[in-house]
């Protein structure tokens, strides 16, 4: 096969290679635009509380709408995003658009708001959460701030310093997509975390093999002893509600309760 395709396949490799490295240096243009043109945006999708049946807040998800693309997912944005520091600017308006739309919402109502693990490393993150919450008039203890463990990776003092302050102005800290990371435990006991989103992959994987159904329960379990409130996130059917209900976790979240939505939904969605 390699003698066949020869030197046509290498150049055909080349080509691509190229293609997609362009491709990479035009987005990252698009990119730093976007803010400016206004092409962002931020969808929000409600977590239940499991004992009283009702919403009590928002996940802030972030949109791109690309003039060509088309919408780009946050999965394949974020990281360039990361990788040339634009982040930083694009997680600040997030947080100020977040606390402006949030402080709108019924009183006890919370927002939950991504913050990456870049963002911790320029100093400035504890500042802009104050000023997006002076600034929006948003009390901080209705304000979630989700970080994943990749945050605790590295400088972990530095982070761990940031997260307490911000903890004692009232905010809130959810540890993310808990389960898929490395060193969980040991992160668990380094910081007293308000609350744990147990990772979709378990949730969804725990009506097909008894691992991950295992694994849910022992992670609803020990949050559930360590005094942290528990996310099942990524709830897709009425089975995988029954199923967490029989847990320890707190919340749900997911397509089954709502899809992430546009801010201008959200009164519709509560009077319902
Ligand atoms: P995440 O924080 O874990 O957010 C949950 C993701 O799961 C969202 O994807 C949401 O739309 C999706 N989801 C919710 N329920 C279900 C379900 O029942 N089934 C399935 N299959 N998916 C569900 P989305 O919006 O594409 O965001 C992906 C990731 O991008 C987020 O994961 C988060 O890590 C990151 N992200 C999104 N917005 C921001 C942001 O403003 N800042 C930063 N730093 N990261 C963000
Ligand atoms: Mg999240
Ligand atoms: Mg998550
Ligand atoms: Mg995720």
């Amino acid at each position: 096969e390699a003698k066949r395709g020869g030197r046509g396949q290498f150049r055909l490799f080349e080509t691509g290679m190229d293609a997609s490295i362009r491709e990479r240096r035009e987005l990252e243009v698009d990119l730093r635009r976007a803010l400016a043109l206004r092409q962002f945006e931020l969808h929000y999708q409600p977590f239940l509380e499991l004992s009283g049946n009702k919403v009590t807040g928002f996940e802030a998800l972030l949109r791109w709408d690309h003039p060509t693309r088309g919408r780009i997912s946050p999965l394949s944005f974020i990281p360039l995003a990361e990788e040339t520091g634009l982040i930083g600017k694009i997680g600040e308006w997030v947080l100020r658009t977040a606390c402006t739309t949030a402080a709108g919402w019924p009183d006890p109502m919370t927002v939950a708001v991504n913050v990456s693990p870049v963002q911790f490393k320029d100093g400035t993150l504890v500042e802009t959460v104050l000023s997006a919450l002076a600034q929006s008039g948003l009390p901080a203890h209705r304000l979630e701030i989700e970080i994943t463990e990749s945050a605790l990776l590295d400088e972990t003092q530095s982070v761990l310093a940031a997260l307490a302050r911000l903890r004692d102005m009232g905010v809130r800290i959810s540890m993310d997509d808990f389960g898929t990371g490395y060193s969980s435990l040991s992160y668990l006991q380094k910081f007293p975390f308000d609350k744990i989103k147990i990772d979709r992959s378990f949730i969804q994987g725990a009506s097909e093999n008894p691992e991950s159904a295992a694994i849910l329960k022992a992670i609803a379990r020990l949050g559930s002893s360590l005094g942290m409130a528990i996310t099942a996130e990524g709830v897709e059917t009425a089975e995988q509600l029954e199923r967490i209900r029989g847990e320890h976790c707190t919340h749900v979240q997911g397509y089954f309760t709502g899809r992430p939505m546009a801010s201008a939904s959200i009164g519709a969605f509560l009077d319902r």
